[in-house]
Formats: structure tokens, sequence, C-alpha cells
């Protein structure tokens, strides 16, 4: 994207998925609200392929993802950014992280991680207890020796908190609740967290707009913004669509997969339903992005997940 582009505008929204498999419907009303809060405030909106991890990240999903946002009318601006392509500018960060003292290497293998951690909340999180934080120099040359480490970001003992457009005031103490963060794989691929923050300020994205399981990224990469002296965006966390256990929808809902949605609805009719279903409009009837624009408020999106059934 050329560099006036970005600075001409003062609303820069983004969708980033990570191309794992077919989008399914809460995949779609992420990328939905996020496409609205930027067209509303007649922003751009950038489109961001999280293909970090080799094993996972396939480019036949890649193009099915940006087929699927074309067939639905979500257009994006630019050239899509690939992260697999951006390697040598996360390396340059992280040597930056690293020369603040700020990155140790961690030997912990994953059964060591969930023996060591502390009790937490009911969510299935992992908080790294920092067994490695304190190795002396002879420790890790030792180990090295043995195996390949992974790369952890010292988290400090401090509160952090930002007002979400959605959910409003959010706190979280980042040593306790988010641990020392892998920013770093063994296999030398670079983490998410470092990542997305590096991206989202490299790219001059002023809101985010994603599922509200990331609500605690959220602190995460604007402490790192901190350490790099980058300017984090603003977060609009949208409800997450689950299903009749509770559950959010995931790829094995396959009912709500978008290669199944396409075939039984037009993409006006499918939009239709997941705005009636999700509070953006009254009716069902079909419709288009572009015409939710203009009824498009958010005050009227609650905190609250969605049950979702077609
Ligand atoms: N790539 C992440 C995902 O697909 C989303 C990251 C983000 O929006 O910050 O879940």
């Amino acid at each position: 994207m050329p560099k006036s582009i970005v600075k001409n505008s003062h609303h820069i929204g983004r969708f980033a998925p990570s191309p794992t498999g077919r989008m399914h419907l809460g995949n779609v009303y992420a990328a939905l609200m996020s496409w609205l809060f930027a067209r509303a405030s007649g922003g751009l909106w950038l489109l961001r392929i999280e293909d970090l991890d080799p094993e996972r990240s396939r480019q036949e999903y890649a193009d099915a993802l940006m087929s699927d946002l074309e067939w639905l009318g979500l257009e994006w601006d630019g050239t899509p950014l690939y992260q697999s392509q951006r390697t040598d500018i996360y390396r340059h960060y992280f040597e930056q992280l690293t020369q603040q003292g700020l990155v140790y290497p961690c030997f912990c293998t994953r059964a060591d991680i969930l023996a060591t951690q502390a009790p937490h909340q009911s969510d299935n999180r992992v908080v790294y207890s920092g067994a490695c934080r304190g190795l002396t120099y002879d420790q890790i040359r030792q180990r090295m020796a043995e195996r390949k480490p992974s790369w952890r970001l010292m988290m400090p003992d401090a509160e952090s908190s930002y007002v979400d457009a959605i959910y409003g005031p959010q706190r979280c103490n980042l040593k306790r609740d988010c641990g020392d963060i892998v920013i770093r794989r063994a296999d030398g691929a670079f983490a998410y967290q470092l990542a997305v923050s590096v991206d989202d300020a490299l790219s001059g994205v002023t809101q985010v707009v994603r599922g509200r399981d990331l609500i605690l990224s959220a602190h995460q990469q604007i402490a790192i913004c901190g350490m790099l002296s980058l300017k984090p965006p603003e977060y609009a966390h949208v409800p997450l669509l689950i299903n009749e256990n509770a559950q959010r929808l995931s790829k094995r809902d396959n009912s709500l997969n978008i290669g199944v949605l396409r075939e039984k609805f037009s993409p006006q009719q499918l939009i239709g339903i997941l705005a009636y279903k999700t509070g953006l409009k009254d009716d069902c009837e079909p419709v288009t992005p572009q015409e939710l624009i203009k009824t498009f408020n958010t005050c009227s999106i609650k905190p609250k997940d969605i049950l979702m059934t077609i």
C-alpha cells in the first residue's frame, strides 16, 4: 500500500485471519464488524494473512479466505500482507527487545510448563511460571547444548488497563495474568503477540476489531508496543458466536462453515440472517454490507455472546 494512503486516512481497521482452515460464521461476524467499524467512519480496511505457523498455514486457505471475503462483499484496501514474508521486520524488533534485556531463553517442555503453572482462572489459559527467568550464563550454555530454546519476553509485575470500545474498562496484571510470553518459538518462527503488535503499528492501524477471546492479548500487545516505542491501536472486541452447548463456534461446527453456507445462501441472504441474529438489523431480509453502513450504530452492540443457529 502506498504510504500516502495510510497518512491521509484517519481510521484504519484490519482483518487478520490465520489461514488454517475455512472460515466459520464466527469469523465472518468478526470480519463484518471490523469492516463496518472502518467503513462507517470512512476509513480503510486492511487484510493481513497471519501465516506465521508454517505447519498449520496453507496458501489454499488464504486463497479461500480472500474468495470468501469477496463473495461476501467485504472488500479490503491495498495488497494483503503475509506475515510469512515479514521475518526480517520481526527479527529487527525481537533484537531491539533483546538489547533491552527483556528476552530470555526458555528450555521448558510443554509438560514442564503445565506441571509448574499456578492454578488459574476457569479458562484453559497457561500462564508460564517464569522458571527459566533466572538461569545463569553457565546453565544457559549447558542447556543450549541439549535443546533449542524458545524465547520469552519478561512481562513486568504491573497493572495494564485500557478502555475497550465495546467491553468497557479492562484491567489485568501483566505478570500474573499473562506471564512471560513466547515471542520466538524454538523452531525460529516469531510468535503471534510480537508479530501482531509490530504489524498493527507499522500499518498505521488505529482500531482493532476482533473476537472478545483476544481481550487479554490486547494487554500484551499494548505492553509490547510500549517496550518498542510503537503506537498501539484502540480496541473494540466483539461478542463471540456460540453454539447450543454455549461453546464458541469452531471449525467443528460444520453447518456454519462458509463453504457449506455458500451452497445454501446468496451473500445477501447470509449477511441478512447474520445481521438479524446479531442485532444489527430488525429483520432478516437480504442485505449487502454496504447497506448495513447506513444504520450501523456501535451503541447497539451488547457485550454478550450470541447464540447462533441457522
Ligand atoms: N490471526 C488471529 C486469528 O485468526 C487473529 C488475530 C487478531 O485479530 O489480532 O484468530
